[in-house]
């Protein structure tokens, strides 16, 4: 079912949807991107349609929001441990459909992947999705190569168009919030062409390991992580225990982002790393993306967002990378 609707009508209902949920959305942070001048898009909560940023890419995806960037697990002393309360709103997210695809991404990693991972679970269980189109593809994106460029996986898709508000509500239980306004016809396009596109190699396998390519990461990587902080699939994380200052025995265990390109990622006790080159640990993340969280799940884990290609300071191309391994996968046949 699909509304028009006057801008101001939609913030009314952003205002009575926001008693029941949170509403998270990209926002425009002025002066925070890469240079002093330059801006950020960025998840952040909202109160109202004219803070949604529709026309720019996200720098971090929606992952954020779910899968927070810091989160404590519990509190502890030196006789009890505390969890913290669960807000027990419902979450909102504007979202886009290759960070949908992503989010399909995390559930497996944390709730089919063996044990459900309940901190996971809490938070995820509250989401709905709220369809953002994209009127274009984005510079580095190749969602059509990697088959994230549609879905039908959301509550409500919402498209600002002019002085107006299309709204498509998929969802039985938010449709009461659009019971006034008109009926029209809704429903989202998709992009169907970007201008970067990947060939994933059909026979890809651990023979490429071996390949010279890799060594040019190893010259270029500065191992700052920010390609996995970026990507809405990279789930890995660590754990740290944060003591208080002035009592030395209570504090809050905290789990926290994890990057595989930087130093330290594989160190084991004793100082043994796996992975001490940035070349190798190029190959690891993009085997993981192309091949190896495939063979257990059926689908390739990179959605194209071609977020990590935006935030490499080195320039490094991951979809690139994809392409040269088809290159030479081509050559060694
Ligand atoms: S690997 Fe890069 S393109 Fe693929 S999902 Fe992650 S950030 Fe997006
Ligand atoms: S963003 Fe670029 S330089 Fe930084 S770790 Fe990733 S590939 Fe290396």
């Amino acid at each position: 079912m699909g509304f028009s609707m006057r801008l101001d009508s939609f913030n009314i209902v952003l205002k009575e949807l926001k008693s029941q949920y949170k509403i998270y959305a990209p926002k425009l942070l002025k002066g925070k991107g890469t240079f002093s001048d330059t801006d950020m898009a960025r998840y952040g909560e909202i109160d109202c349609i004219e803070e949604i940023e529709f026309d720019k890419k996200s720098y971090f995806s929606p992952k954020e929001v779910i899968l927070p960037l810091t989160q404590t697990l519990f509190y502890f002393t030196e006789y009890e441990i505390i969890e913290p309360k669960v807000d027990g709103k419902g979450i909102l997210i504007f979202l886009r459909s290759c960070d949908i695809h992503a989010v399909k991404r995390l559930d497996e990693i944390y709730l089919r992947n063996g044990q459900e991972d309940p901190y996971y679970k809490r938070l995820r269980e509250k989401v709905k999705f709220i369809l953002m189109e994209c009127e274009n593809s984005f510079e580095n994106c190749f969602c059509v190569s990697m088959n994230t460029n549609e879905t039908d996986n959301y509550s409500l898709f919402v498209k600002k168009q002019d002085e107006k508000i299309l709204v498509q509500c998929k969802d039985e239980t938010l449709k009461e919030y659009f019971q006034n306004e008109n009926i029209a016809r809704v429903s989202p396009k998709f992009v169907e062409n970007n201008e970067t596109k990947v060939n994933i190699p059909k026979g890809l396998d651990i023979s490429i390991f071996k390949s010279e390519i890799w060594k040019e990461y190893s010259a270029r990587c500065i191992a700052c992580g920010r390609c996995n902080t970026v990507c809405g699939t990279c789930a890995c994380f660590t754990m740290q225990d944060i003591f208080y200052k002035d009592n030395k025995n209570v504090g809050e265990r905290r789990r926290v982002w994890a990057s595989c390109q930087i130093d330290g990622f594989t160190t084991m006790a004793g100082g043994h790393e796996f992975r001490k080159n940035k070349g190798e640990r190029m190959r690891f993340k993009v085997m993981h993306k192309v091949y190896d969280y495939k063979k257990r799940f059926g689908y390739h884990m990179c959605v194209g967002c071609g977020r990590c290609d935006d935030a490499c300071p080195e320039y490094i191309s991951f979809s690139n990378c994809v392409n040269k391994l088809n290159d030479e996968t081509k050559e060694v046949r």
